[in-house]
């Protein structure tokens, strides 16, 4: 069973393709968590949390870095360092720190936000964030801030829309932040370095957790003065931990040996999505599948799934080894605990699933 696997055995029964947060650190990740030097990191003591700040700092030209326990309070601190009570962030309107971070920004931060539709592509339209930038007018809230993503739904932005969403605030004088929780799958696409994609950017947070493969955290990198008022923050929200070596120890073993890899997922998920295309009765966008993740429609112009078929998805994967999160829309997602037998096994799955319940 997935529940009683320890953390190195990788090779539970089923195969987990909800997310790349499942990951299980291996023996390399969990020597290094062994051997980490820790201190108390509230007092800036732990000499592995510090390395792991300036490496990460570092990796996205930055001047400093804060490690916290999630990429969502990697995020509101950062929202929070930008925006005063009362300001406004400008952001996707399918964007993490909107749609799936509970209204932390505004709960906790007093922060306005300002969703704005998005493309296929999961970008903003730079006129629509024009529009959206309020005059400063007493009837209004302050726009602070400009929140982009990336990746976006597994699409990756290009350094162009980068580089112009980063101008177009600056110009109107907001701040720019980048959700990075999944920025290496798009550096890795791209072929690129991560201090170019985001050289626009005042702050940028960078998950751990997801297809790096830690057991958790998040760094946020900015200027010096930001990050230490992201530091205040950090505490304030709960997130001051103190042997943090141990966590740390994972992330910097996964710079070291799980970014270039990232490419093997993005070839798999690709594999995957042709595999899923030729059965019938299932619809995959392939252009947009372009890092770690693949959307599956069920039912196309000859085939019907019903909602009843539908509810009965998650306990038919399960028997057929696959652990999915079901929907008529369903997202699968590539990471390094995921082999092609396992993708195979997803396909095989979802073709007799078809064969079953079609109308
Ligand atoms: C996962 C994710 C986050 C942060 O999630 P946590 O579960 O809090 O670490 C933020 N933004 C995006 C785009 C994400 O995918």
């Amino acid at each position: 069973m997935y529940a009683a696997a320890t953390a190195l055995d990788i090779n539970s029964d089923l195969a987990d393709f909800r997310s790349d947060t499942v990951t299980r650190p291996d023996a390399g990740m969990m020597a290094a968590i062994q051997n980490a030097e820790v201190g108390d990191d509230v007092y800036g003591d732990d000499p592995t949390t510090n390395a792991l700040e300036a490496r990460v700092a570092d990796l996205l030209g930055k001047e400093a870095g804060l490690f916290l326990p999630t990429g969502t309070q990697s995020n509101l601190a950062g929202v929070m360092a930008h925006c005063g009570r009362g300001d406004e962030f400008i952001i996707g309107k399918n964007y993490h720190i909107y749609t799936y971070e509970a209204g932390g920004t505004a709960v906790l931060g007093s922060v306005f936000p300002c969703p704005l539709p998005v493309d296929a592509r999961g970008a903003l339209n730079p006129d629509d964030v024009i529009a959206a930038i309020k005059p400063d007018d007493s009837h209004n809230v302050m726009s602070r801030l400009l929140c982009v993503e990336n990746t976006v739904n597994g699409m990756v932005q290009s350094q162009d829309y980068m580089d112009e969403m980063a101008k177009l605030a600056h110009d109107h004088g907001l701040k720019a932040h980048c959700d990075g929780a999944r920025l290496m799958n798009a550096v890795v696409a791209l072929g690129t370095t991560a201090k170019d994609l985001v050289r626009g950017y005042d702050s940028i947070s960078l998950c751990l957790s997801k297809g790096l493969g830690t057991p958790a955290g998040s760094v946020l990198v900015g200027e010096k003065g930001f990050i230490a008022q992201a530091r205040r923050l950090r505490k304030m929200l709960g997130g001051g931990m103190r042997q943090t070596g141990i966590l740390a120890a994972a992330g910097l073993y996964a710079l070291d040996h799980n970014i270039d890899r990232l490419a093997e997922d993005h070839s798999r998920a690709r594999q995957l999505a042709k595999n899923l295309s030729a059965i019938k009765g299932l619809r995959i966008n392939l252009d947009q599948v372009e890092t770690n993740m693949v959307f599956i429609h069920f039912g196309d112009d000859s085939v019907t799934i019903s909602d009843e078929a539908l509810s009965q998805l998650k306990s038919f994967m399960a028997d057929r080894g696959c652990t999915i999160s079901p929907g008529r829309r369903m997202r699968c997602v590539i990471h390094r605990d995921l082999d092609d037998q396992d993708c195979n096994q997803l396909v095989s799955g979802l073709q007799e699933f078809i064969d079953h319940y079609a109308g």
